[in-house]
This record gives structure tokens, C-alpha cells and sequence, in this order.
């Protein structure tokens, strides 16, 4: 480790990573990168020995065009598609109701609406890519421990194997989960709202084939997901669930046995899929959202979800902060060109005025998400649809995907009067 880098990332999660990569494919080479992440990176030596890095557990993340186009941008995404498994169709139903809403990505003209990825896979090639670039330093198992800023940059005192290094940064990249403490050290404070609901995930195998089909069932406890998978193996046809439940639902859910979970599953969601042949090991969240108060200051931007922590029903809070990292890299891109040092604040906020919007609406759209799920007018599944797997399509898309699922929407709303 040097004593000073131009840009120090705090984090190496899958937002972290993510952003070493752009900022690596968009930067001129003097420019120096340090990333720092307090887990051992999967893939290596100590990630078998360590066993668990939490952004890259056993969730899956469904992917947007957004997040495909900034996987290319970095040559990623030919590597990351091998276990992507595209959406080629969303079935939504609810429990109790005969009606249910299609809603199929040729309808629209796209090949798929959206992609779902394990994160142990994605998070498998963020760090054998981060190995593959030369010019990025990084290390893991470390943390940083310290920030204060100086009229320079930030001061940081970061812990590794050789023990505490004071390192200057003359621009730091807060990459380190909700609850960031570095963020709290600097004085930033956060708003959270907690849902009160929390959800279940696991994976699971079914004895019939999804087809590229996402479900999507309401129920009168809140929504069941089950998204498609790339078959393994050992279990061909293969789904993630993803299941919001009431604390003490979701308490009862956790602790019962494995055969009793797949029974109350089962109940949940019916057969569309065949019979729920094994579900994998189970993990719950609870549901909040949390929002950094500020984002940027001189030498300081906060990203990913120590910059926002959304309700991961809404599956929009990755895909949200893939945009800003793109979004970022661009503008230290033409600020570099420009003469501007990184940490320019003039320069960061820039950054922020042109993400504000993004931010702005995606946080409103899935906060509103959980009131949607207590809701019973069928129009309001055109939200719900959108909200669910995460498709967070380009604004004229959406609205034209809006527009299209509105009348479906409407055409089963008559059908159920
Ligand atoms: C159940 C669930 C399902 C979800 N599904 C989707 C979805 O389908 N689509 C979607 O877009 N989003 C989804 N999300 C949201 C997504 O998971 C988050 O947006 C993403 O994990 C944020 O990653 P991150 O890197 O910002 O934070 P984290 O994953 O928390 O990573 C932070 C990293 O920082 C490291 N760290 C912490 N402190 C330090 C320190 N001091 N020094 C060095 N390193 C440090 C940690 O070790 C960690 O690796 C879901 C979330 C949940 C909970």
C-alpha cells in the first residue's frame, strides 16, 4: 500500500467492485485506485477459509437493462449472462382471486425483462475481473477503520495484515453497506423507516420447468416471488424465492423445519411450478429504507447502500446503484479531462444534481411499494409487477411498459367486477 492514492474505495461489496471496475475502464491509467474490503473476496484462498462475505450471499439480484448495459460497459456481462437466467415473462396472480396478468418481453420488443443472477456467481466474476485489472490495488482482508478529512482529501487509517497504515486519499468512495460507520464517523446522518416485514429467502427446486417465467403471487401477508433460475445438476429446474412476511410470520417461517417450510410454501403458492422439491438453506432481512441525508462532500461521495438502502421486494436498490456508479465514473471522466482534481466538490456535485432525479424516483417508487401490497384494486398490480423483479426500465420504456400494463391491468379489473 501507498501513502496516498488519487481515489481510496471503503467497501468491496458488490457496489464497491462494481465501481473499481468502471472507474478502471473510464479513467486515465496515473490516475491511482486503492479498494479496500473487510472481507476476504470470494473466490480466493481465505474466502473458503472466511465462508461468508455479505453482499455475496445466498441472494440472487434481478438485473435490469440498466444493470446489463453497465456490465458491458465494463466487459462483464458476456462472462456474468453464463448464469443469468433471462425473464422472459411475468405470471402475477393473487391468493384468492382467479384472475392473473401475463405480462411477456416480446409484448414489448425487449429479449427478456430483466435477469436474474445468484450473487455468489456475480460476486465470483466482480472479483476474478478486479484480479484481471493491473492498475487496481486492493486489500482484503482489511478495513478502513478511520476517515477525517484535511484540506487535501482524507485522512484514513486502514487495518490489514501488516497492521494499521495511514493512507491519504484525495478522493474517498464510501462503499461499506447500510449502517455505514464511516458515514457516521464523518458526521453524515442517515433517515431510516423500517417497513415492519421481513423477508425470506431461499432457493428452491421444483419438478417443473419455469420457462423463463417469474411469479409473482399477492397474498393477504404481503408478496411471494419466485424467480427463475439457471438449472444446476443437481436440481434442474431451480427458482428464487424471495417472501415478505410479518416479523413474527417470518420468525416462525425461519426456525421451523425444512419440511414444514416447504409445506407452508407450498400452500403459499400453489402448484404453477409442480411440487416444491427442496428448499435450500434460508435467510431473512428486515425490511427498511435507509437515505444518507448528504451524499457528496469536498473529496467524499457516498455510494450504494450506505448511500440508499431500499425495500429489496422492490428489487430496485442494486440496479439503482449500478446507474450511479456509471453515472459517477462519467463524471470524474469529464472532470479529469477538464483539469478538476477528483475530489473536487464542484465536480461531485455535479455527480449528485445529475442522479438526484433517478434517485429520487426509484426511492419514492419502491418505498411505495409495501402500501401497494395491502391494497386490493388490481389496477395498482401494474405497480406491483414493475416493483417486484426489480425491472427498472429506462424512463420512455417504462412509461410505454406503464401504459401497456395499465390496460391488462384494467381488462382483468372489469373481469373480476
Ligand atoms: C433480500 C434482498 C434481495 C435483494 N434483491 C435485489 C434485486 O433483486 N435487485 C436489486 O437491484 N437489488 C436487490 N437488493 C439490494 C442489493 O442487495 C443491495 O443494493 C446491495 O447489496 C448493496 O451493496 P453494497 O455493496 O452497497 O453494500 P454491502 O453489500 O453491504 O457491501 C458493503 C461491503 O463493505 C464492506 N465493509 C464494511 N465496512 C467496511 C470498512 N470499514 N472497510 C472496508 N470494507 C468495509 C463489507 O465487508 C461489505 O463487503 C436486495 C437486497 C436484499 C436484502
Amino acid at each position: 500500500m501507498n501513502a496516498a492514492y488519487d481515489i481510496v474505495i471503503a467497501g468491496g461489496g458488490m457496489v464497491g467492485i462494481s465501481l473499481a471496475l468502471q472507474l478502471d475502464s473510464l479513467l486515465p491509467a496515473e490516475t491511482s485506485i486503492l479498494l479496500v474490503e473487510g472481507h476476504a473476496l470470494p473466490g480466493g484462498e481465505q474466502a473458503s477459509a472466511d465462508g461468508y462475505h455479505p453482499s455475496f450471499d445466498a441472494r440472487s439480484t434481478a438485473l435490469s437493462y440498466s444493470s446489463r448495459a453497465a456490465y458491458e460497459g465494463m466487459s462483464l456481462w458476456d462472462e456474468l449472462q453464463q448464469w443469468a437466467c433471462p425473464i422472459d415473462t411475468i405470471h402475477v396472480s393473487s391468493k384468492g382471486h382467479f384472475g392473473s396478468t401475463v405480462l411477456a418481453g416480446h409484448d414489448y420488443g425487449w429479449p427478456a425483462l430483466g435477469y436474474v443472477v445468484e450473487n455468489a456467481w456475480l460476486g465470483r466474476c466482480l472479483a476474478s475481473a478486479l484480479g484481471r485489472r493491473a492498475r487496481l490495488n486492493v486489500v482484503s482482508p482489511a478495513r478502513v477503520e478511520r476517515a477525517l478529512q484535511c484540506t487535501a482529501g482524507v485522512e484514513l487509517a486502514i487495518a490489514g495484515a501488516d497492521g494499521q497504515q495511514q493512507v491519504r486519499a484525495g478522493l474517498l468512495l464510501i462503499a461499506d453497506g447500510a449502517q455505514s460507520t464511516l458515514c457516521s464517523q464523518l458526521g453524515m446522518t442517515t433517515h431510516n423507516k423500517p417497513y415492519g416485514q421481513h423477508a425470506i429467502v431461499a432457493n428452491v427446486a421444483v419438478s417443473q420447468a419455469h420457462r423463463g417465467c417469474a411469479f409473482e403471487r399477492f397474498t393477504d401477508e404481503g408478496p411471494l416471488a419466485m424467480l427463475p433460475l439457471v438449472g444446476t445438476v443437481e436440481a434442474q429446474h431451480r427458482c428464487a424465492l424471495v417472501w415478505t412476511l410479518p416479523p413474527s410470520r417470518a420468525a416462525a417461517m425461519m426456525s421451523c423445519s425444512a419440511a414444514a417450510f416447504t409445506h407452508a410454501l407450498q400452500a403459499r403458492f400453489g402448484y404453477r411450478l409442480g411440487r416444491l422439491r427442496k428448499v435450500s438453506e434460508r435467510a431473512s432481512y428486515p425490511l427498511s429504507l435507509t437515505r444518507s441525508t448528504e451524499q457528496v462532500r469536498q473529496g467524499v461521495v457516498v455510494m450504494g447502500n450506505a448511500a440508499h438502502a431500499l425495500h429489496p421486494v422492490a428489487g430496485q436498490g442494486f440496479n439503482l446503484a449500478l446507474r450511479d456508479v456509471v453515472q459517477l465514473g462519467k463524471t470524474l471522466q469529464e472532470g479529469l479531462q477538464q483539469g478538476l482534481h477528483p475530489g473536487d466538490l464542484s465536480l461531485l456535485q455535479r455527480y449528485q444534481q445529475r442522479q438526484d432525479k433517478d434517485q429520487d424516483r426509484t426511492i419514492d417508487f419502491s418505498d411505495q411499494v409495501p402500501g401497494l401490497f395491502m391494497r386490493k384494486d388490481p389496477l395498482l398490480q401494474v405497480g406491483r409487477d414493475i416493483a417486484l423483479l426489480g425491472l427498472d426500465i429506462l424512463p420512455p420504456l417504462k412509461a410505454a411498459f406503464v401504459r401497456q400494463a395499465a390496460g391488462v391491468a384494467a381488462m382483468e379489473s372489469s373481469s373480476h367486477g
